[in-house]
């Protein structure tokens, strides 16, 4: 079982940010977060074999309100010696009490850093200063955690190739297990989204020049925006990709149970109250060929033994029918043999078009 428990706030919203969160909310929401939160883990069952906490920013609760949350999935969720436990933390929120807390419940921590340039982060709404973003990091590197990720976001306003390629040696001088690698595509209800203007041509420069430089350090892409040394995936995600069952908590969580996704209600107020999840409810086939897709983004894609595991899947025969067919329209994006189907590194660029046909061609 994985877990995704979603912590709804931040101090502010960054310019280009779409996921739900509370900008500036005070300490008597985030208790009642907290205790609505715990009641909603009396129902979490199963060991987990991952944890994941994300936001919107966990690190924007105190250290009391931390070490609540902390407490709680310790107790509520089954954790055994093998669970990864990841948290999201941004740098302007991390002080040296709170990594120090976090380092004694997690296994993982992911630094929201976006860019190393003060000036770039700036324009897309960012707000730690550089010193204290220095800081925060060297608080993290010393804390020891097993694994670390550093959040990167690439084709920023104003960004140059040797600009970007900077930021990728200093994430991956950092020390860092893992580094994600995101294009800027503010999203339509952002700040920046109706200034924005998508330059496809730069960014798959960009995409390129990542895992041109991070394999330099031992660090290779294993998904289309994630790269990691040998051994530092993020269990959690590869979990997930691969239609593995998710448990969600907390407004805007989703979760999946095999079958149906459910994504808790967009608005904290209303989850409060207690408002039931929406129910992704579509076919059986649809859900197979999503799941397939999904996991394509990961560089080995599937073998007949992954897809097995999947909940409900039908043969790998069915599998490799289906990609064949598709490899029709796109012979140079599919790689096919009988154990195997993945995407080229070509094939990658175009996962969107490749998913759109598996998931709604004929
Ligand atoms: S990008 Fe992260 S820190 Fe910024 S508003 Fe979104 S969730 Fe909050």
């Amino acid at each position: 079982m994985n877990c995704y428990i979603h912590v709804p706030f931040c101090a502010a919203k960054c310019g280009y940010c779409a996921f739900y969160s509370e900008a500036g909310a005070g300490d008597e929401l985030i208790d009642a977060y907290l205790d609505r939160l715990e009641q909603e883990l009396y129902f979490a069952f199963g060991i987990c074999e991952t944890v994941y906490v994300g936001g919107g920013t966990p690190t924007f609760l105190d250290c009391t309100r931390l070490e609540r949350l902390c407490e709680l999935i310790y107790r509520r969720l089954q954790i055994d010696g093998n669970t990864e436990l990841s948290i999201e933390a941004n740098p302007e929120t991390l002080t040296a009490e709170k990594v120090a807390l976090l380092r004694r419940y997690f296994t993982r921590i992911s630094v929201g850093v976006q860019s190393f340039d003060a000036e770039s982060r700036k324009r897309i709404g960012r707000r730690c200063p550089q010193e204290k973003l220095l800081d925060a990091l060297e608080l993290v590197r010393a804390a020891k955690f097993p694994h670390w990720n550093c959040d990167l976001i690439y084709s920023l306003p104003e960004q140059t190739a040797a600009m970007w390629e900077q930021d990728l040696r200093t994430a991956a001088a950092l020390g860092v297990d893992h580094i994600s690698c995101y294009a800027l595509t503010p999203e339509e209800n952002s700040r920046l989204g109706a200034t924005f203007d998508e330059d496809d041509e730069r960014e798959t420069e960009f995409y390129q020049l990542a895992e041109e430089v991070l394999s330099e350090y031992g660090i290779h892409r294993y998904e289309i925006s994630n790269y990691a040394r040998s051994g530092g995936e993020c269990r959690h995600n590869l979990n997930v990709w691969r239609g593995g069952l998710l448990q969600g908590y907390g407004p805007a969580a989703a979760g999946f149970d095999g079958f149906y996704r459910q994504i808790e209600v967009e608005s904290l107020t209303k989850w409060l109250k207690g408002t039931a999840p929406e129910r992704d409810e579509i076919p059986l086939s649809e859900r197979l060929n999503e799941i397939f897709a999904v996991n394509l983004r990961t560089t080995a894609g599937w073998n007949a033994a992954a897809w097995k595991q999947v909940k409900f899947c039908d043969s790998w025969e069915d599998r490799l029918k289906i990609a064949g067919k598709l490899q029709k329209s796109f012979p140079e994006y599919l790689q096919i043999s009988s154990g195997s189907i993945k995407l080229s590194p070509e094939g990658l660029l175009f996962w969107n078009t490749i998913a759109q046909e598996m998931i709604y061609g004929d």
